[in-house]
C-alpha cells in the first residue's frame, strides 16, 4: 500500500506551538529546544516565560533553538473601575509591546478583558476597552508590533473578554484602524467554532486574520478554561475551519494552543509535542 501523502503541516514553517500547551513548567530556553526538536518552526510564548526586563536574552534562546517567535501572549485586561488601574494596564500593555518587539514577534495577542470590577455596564466596559486599545496606537507604531484581537467564547464575557465573535473583532479593527495596518484578528477554533456566522465572518475578516489557533472542544468538557482537547478528540471541524481561514487569505502557520490542566499538562512535554505534531493531521 502506498504511504499516505504527507500533510503540508509536516513542514516546520507551517506549524507553531503556543507554549500554554506545555503548561508553563519549564524555562523558555528548554521549551524552545523541545519545540524545535518536535518539528515546529514557530513558537508563541507567554509573558510569564519571558523576562521583560531583558527580553533580548530570551529572544536569543528562541533563535538559538532554531525557532522564530510568531505572536506574544497577551495583553492586560482593559476595563477597570479606576483611572489608576486603567493607567496600570496601559503601562503593562506597552511593556508587552516592547518585549514582543525584542522577541521579533509580529503581534501581541489581545485578550481584552471582561466587565470592570463591580460593574454591570457591558457597553461602558466595552467602550473602556476600545479606548484602551486606541491609546496603545503610539506604542504600536513605535514598536511596529501589531495587535491581534482574539475573540473568546461568550462563556468568558464577564471575566476575560467582552469581545466574543470574529465579526465583532472585525468591526473593532475597522473602527480602530481603518487602513488595516496594525489591528487584526486571531481566530481560535476553541472559541469560535459554535458561531452561526462563522463562515461569513471569516471571509469578511480576510487579510485582517493574523493568527489561527487550534485545539478541540471536548463534547463533555469538565470546564471551559483548562480542559481543552487535543485536535481530533472533540467536536470541532478543524479541517473545515482551516479551509475557511486559508480561503480568506491567511497563509501563516497553524498554531497549537491547548490548556489542559488534568491531562496534557501532566504528560511528559516531549510526548505532548509529539502528539500535537501527529494530530495536526486532523487539520490537514
Ligand atoms: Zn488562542
Amino acid at each position: 500500500m502506498a504511504p499516505a501523502p504527507l500533510c503540508d503541516l509536516a513542514a516546520p514553517d507551517r506549524c507553531c506551538l503556543n507554549t500554554a500547551t506545555l503548561g508553563h513548567r519549564e524555562p523558555i530556553a528548554v521549551i524552545a529546544r523541545r519545540v524545535a526538536a518536535a518539528g515546529f518552526g514557530w513558537i508563541t510564548p507567554w509573558r510569564r516565560e519571558i523576562d521583560e526586563r531583558q527580553p533580548a536574552r530570551d529572544a536569543e534562546a528562541i533563535r538559538a533553538a532554531g525557532l522564530r517567535a510568531r505572536s506574544y501572549c497577551r495583553t492586560a485586561y482593559l476595563a477597570h473601575a479606576s483611572e489608576s488601574a486603567r493607567r496600570q494596564a496601559a503601562d503593562d500593555n506597552r511593556r508587552a509591546l516592547d518585549a514582543a518587539a525584542a522577541l521579533g514577534a509580529r503581534e501581541l495577542i489581545a485578550v481584552v478583558g471582561g466587565l470592570a470590577d463591580g460593574s454591570r455596564d457591558v457597553d461602558g466596559s466595552r467602550a473602556q476597552i476600545l479606548r484602551g486599545l486606541e491609546d496603545l496606537m503610539p506604542a504600536i507604531e513605535s514598536t511596529g508590533v501589531a495587535i491581534a484581537l482574539e475573540p473568546l467564547h461568550p462563556f468568558y464575557a464577564a471575566d476575560r473578554s467582552l469581545l466574543s465573535t470574529i465579526a465583532q473583532a472585525q468591526a473593532w479593527c475597522e473602527t480602530l484602524d481603518p487602513k488595516g495596518r496594525y489591528f487584526g484578528v486571531a481566530i481560535d477554533a476553541y472559541h469560535v467554532w459554535w458561531d452561526p456566522l462563522l463562515a461569513p465572518s471569516i471571509a469578511g475578516a480576510g487579510p485582517r486574520i493574523r493568527a489561527f489557533h487550534v485545539s478541540d472542544w471536548l463534547r463533555h468538557t469538565q470546564e471551559p478554561l483548562l480542559d481543552r482537547g487535543m485536535m481530533g478528540d472533540g467536536v470541532v471541524d478543524l479541517k473545515g475551519l482551516r479551509t475557511m481561514v486559508e480561503a480568506a487569505g491567511f497563509d501563516g502557520p497553524v498554531e497549537v494552543e491547548i490548556f489542559s490542566r488534568d491531562q496534557w499538562w501532566k504528560e511528559d512535554p516531549d510526548v505532548v509535542l509529539h502528539t500535537c505534531r501527529e494530530r495536526l493531521q486532523a487539520v490537514c
